[in-house]
C-alpha cells in the first residue's frame, strides 16, 4: 500500500537537523512505497510562528532535495474548520469553556490536599474547576466576553462506546494501548486562538488522507489523545511511526536554540545537501 505521509513543522525558528530527520522519516516511506509526501505548516500559535520562518524552512527543505505537492496547507488559514469541529464536540457536551488563568489553576491545586498530577507531555492536569460551573454562571461569563479556552471533558469522552479500548498501530511494533485518560481535560481550543495542536493535527491528518504519521518519539504519548479525537469524530485511523530524537555528541537531545544545528548554519559552512541528510541519519540518495 502506498503511504501518504507528511512533515508538519511549526515555523517558530530556523530548520534544524532534528527537523530534517523528521522530514526524511516521512519522505522515505512515501517514496519507497510510491505514495505521497506532504508538507503542512502548523502555524496556529500567533505569538511564536512567523511566515518568514515557514518560507525559510521551505527553501531549506527544497535545497535538501525534498519536493511536495502544492498547495501547502497553512493551518492559520483554516481556523473556521477547526471551529466547526469544536462546535460539534460542544453540541455533544464533550467540551466546556474554561475561564481559569494559569494562576487560578495553580491556586486551585495548592488549595487541594493533592500534589499536582502531570500529563505525559509534562503539563499539569487540570483540576476541573470550570467543568462543574453552574450553567447560569457559565452563560453570564460567556455573555460578558470573558476570555476562555475550551477543554475536552475526558470522562464524558471516555464514556462514548469504544473510547476506553482504543489502540494504535505502531509500524514495526504492532498494536499499542491508548491511555488518553492520562491527559485529563486537555485544552482543545486555546484562549488566544480557537484551536490547539492536538485538534488541528488530528483534523488535518484525516482531511489530507494521511495513512502513516511519522514524527519524533516525544510525541508518542500524544497519539493516545489523537486516537481518541479520531474516534469521537469518526475520522480514519492512520498508522504511526515514532522515530528516535537526534542527540548531540554528549547524548543530549538537539535543542532548537543551538544555532550550529540549523540548516542555514550548515549551508553557510559549505555542507552539501547530501552531507546534511547524512548528518540527519539518511546517507543514501533521495530518489
Ligand atoms: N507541529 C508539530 C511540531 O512541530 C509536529 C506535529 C506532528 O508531527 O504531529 O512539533
Amino acid at each position: 500500500m502506498p503511504d501518504i505521509t507528511r512533515f508538519a513543522p511549526s515555523p517558530t525558528g530556523g530548520l534544524h537537523l532534528g527537523h530534517v530527520a523528521s522530514a526524511l522519516s516521512g519522505w522515505r516511506p512515501a517514496n519507497e512505497s510510491g505514495g505521497r509526501f506532504l508538507l503542512r505548516i502548523e502555524d496556529i500559535d500567533p505569538g511564536r510562528c512567523r511566515a518568514a520562518f515557514a518560507h525559510e524552512l521551505m527553501s531549506d527543505l527544497h535545497w535538501l532535495g525534498l519536493r511536495w505537492p502544492a498547495p501547502v496547507r497553512w493551518q492559520s488559514r483554516h481556523l473556521g474548520e477547526y471551529a466547526r469541529v469544536l462546535a460539534q464536540l460542544g453540541e455533544r457536551g464533550l467540551v466546556y469553556p474554561c475561564f481559569c488563568t494559569r494562576r487560578d489553576i495553580a491556586d486551585e491545586i495548592a488549595a487541594s490536599a493533592h500534589a499536582p498530577h502531570h500529563a505525559p507531555d509534562g503539563s499539569v492536569i487540570y483540576p476541573g474547576t470550570c467543568r462543574g460551573l453552574p450553567a447560569r454562571q457559565r452563560d453570564a461569563l460567556l455573555a460578558a466576553g470573558t476570555p476562555h479556552a475550551l477543554r475536552l471533558d475526558m470522562e464524558r469522552a471516555l464514556s462514548v462506546p469504544g473510547a476506553r479500548d482504543l489502540t494504535w498501530h505502531e509500524r514495526g511494533q504492532g498494536r499499542q494501548q491508548c491511555r488518553p485518560e492520562l491527559f485529563g481535560d486537555v485544552v482543545l481550543a486555546r484562549k488566544d486562538v480557537l484551536a490547539s495542536y492536538h485538534l488541528c493535527v488530528t483534523h488535518d491528518d484525516a482531511l489530507q488522507g494521511i495513512t502513516l504519521v511519522t514524527r519524533g518519539e516525544d510525541l508518542r504519548p500524544a497519539t493516545s489523545l489523537h486516537r481518541l479525537l479520531q474516534h469521537l469524530m469518526g475520522w480514519a485511523e492512520p498508522q504511526y511511526a515514532h522515530h528516535p530524537l537526534l542527540c548531540d555528541a554528549s547524548g543530549r537531545r538537539l535543542a532548537k536554540r543551538d544555532r550550529a544545528m540549523t540548516i542555514a548554519a550548515m549551508r553557510e559552512q559549505g555542507m552539501s545537501p547530501h552531507d546534511v541528510r547524512a548528518a540527519a541519519g539518511y546517507p543514501g540518495p533521495l530518489a
